[in-house]
């Protein structure tokens, strides 16, 4: 087992580890005990994840003297709103939780999220460990803090930055989870290797097949590289002011896509659209070299996401979504992009003929 640390705010003792391994579940009552310890724990977890690890982990805790209990909501993105966090606080009430409670984020992101929201503010605040089942969650939502839960008008509008007490990525986990699931979050892992380091892009070219036969050894050091440069980058920048933006690069033009389909394109499918597109604007404002951008989008290719939206979501859609998002940042729309594999910056404008251009070049 492998234990990163991730530095932060000594006063709101913020700092943790994120321990990370195969088939190490039978340290898991150990290491809540060590990292969290409290008189109650309370599992948080989705209707699917409930039922394939949920009732296992709940009995793992009892058998080991641990106070526990278990609160399941609907598997979904529609479940991340007012109402679950209602009737889940509803239900911390009735098994008893108060300020001497933990609460055990046991899902994907959509329960890490819901999880580390209620945890922030359920009775002022209590204690939260991560423990991610979706690779999605395990090399990008369960680090860093951010807590969210969404609104009719959009997505993640209600939220805190929240640190849990530990991080616990059991790899495991994943021989469940669904091809979707799965490609879904190898976006960020690819994203990781683009903004940060030149040697991990080449480790995923190389190993592409394995990544894709889920051989466990390649996925755990897949994962805890994408932690490592995830938490590195928080360690500078907790509250996204400056460096922490590099995090969304592919995001901006992702993020419009994803919503402008209405959620039918995921997430990791909207973000590897979106670094198809920041690669080409790069290559046409920046140089970044041609080679580079070839490599970027072979890769996406070979990891089994696509590099082309339906010519059913307009680019005027699309268009006018960035454009609101820059109202909301002021004049420009500050665009994450590249001028060489492991080298981002971000850049305040890029015209709108361009923007255009490239979108438009996504539907070929
Ligand atoms: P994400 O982590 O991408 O934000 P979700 O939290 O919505 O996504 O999880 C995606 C789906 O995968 C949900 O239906 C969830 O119940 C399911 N799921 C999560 N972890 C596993 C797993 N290890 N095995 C099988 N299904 C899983
Ligand atoms: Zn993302």
């Amino acid at each position: 087992m492998k234990k990163i640390r991730v530095n932060l705010d000594k006063r709101l003792s913020a700092s943790h580890e994120i321990c990370i391994g195969y088939d190490i579940l039978d340290r898991i009552g150990l290491i809540i005990a060590k990292n969290l310890p409290a008189l109650h724990y309370v599992i948080i977890t989705d209707s699917n994840v409930s039922a394939i690890y949920g009732e296992s982990l709940l009995e793992r805790l009892k058998g080991m003297g641990m106070k526990a209990d278990m609160i399941e909501f609907p598997a979904g993105e529609d479940s991340k709103n007012v109402s679950t966090v209602v009737a889940v606080v509803e239900r911390l009430l009735k098994v008893g939780a108060d300020r001497k409670s933990a609460l055990l984020a046991l899902g994907g992101g959509v329960v890490g999220d819901m999880t580390g929201f209620i945890a922030s503010t359920y009775m002022r605040s209590l204690p939260y460990i991560q423990i991610p089942t979706t690779l999605m969650a395990q090399v990008d939502s369960s680090i860093g803090g951010k807590t969210a839960i969404d609104l009719p008008e959009g997505k993640n509008l209600l939220g805190t930055f929240y640190q849990p007490k530990g991080v616990f990525i059991e790899v495991k986990f994943l021989d469940t989870l669904p091809e979707k699931e799965f490609n879904n979050g190898l976006a960020e892992v690819i994203k990781c290797g683009i903004i940060d380091d030149e040697k991990f892009f080449h480790f995923l070219e190389e190993h592409a097949e394995a990544i894709k036969q889920r051989d466990r050894g390649i996925l755990q050091k897949i994962i805890e590289d994408s932690c490592r440069i995830k938490k590195g980058i928080v360690e500078i920048d907790e509250r996204e002011q400056g460096l922490r933006r590099v995090l969304n690069f592919g995001h901006t033009i992702g993020h419009a896509i994803e919503a402008e389909s209405h959620y039918t394109i995921s997430h990791g499918v909207a973000v590897s659209l979106g670094m198809v597109a920041a690669v080409r604007i790069s290559e046409t404002l920046h140089d970044l070299p041609g080679e580079d951008r070839k490599r970027i989008e072979h890769l996406i290719e070979i990891l089994g996401l696509p590099r082309h939206i339906p010519q059913t979501i307009a680019t005027d859609r699309i268009l006018s979504r960035l454009r609101t998002d820059k109202k909301k940042e002021g004049d420009t729309i500050h665009f994450v992009l590249l001028k060489k594999i492991g080298m981002p910056f971000v850049n305040g404008g890029v015209p709108e003929s361009v923007l255009r251009e490239t979108v438009e070049g996504l539907k070929k």
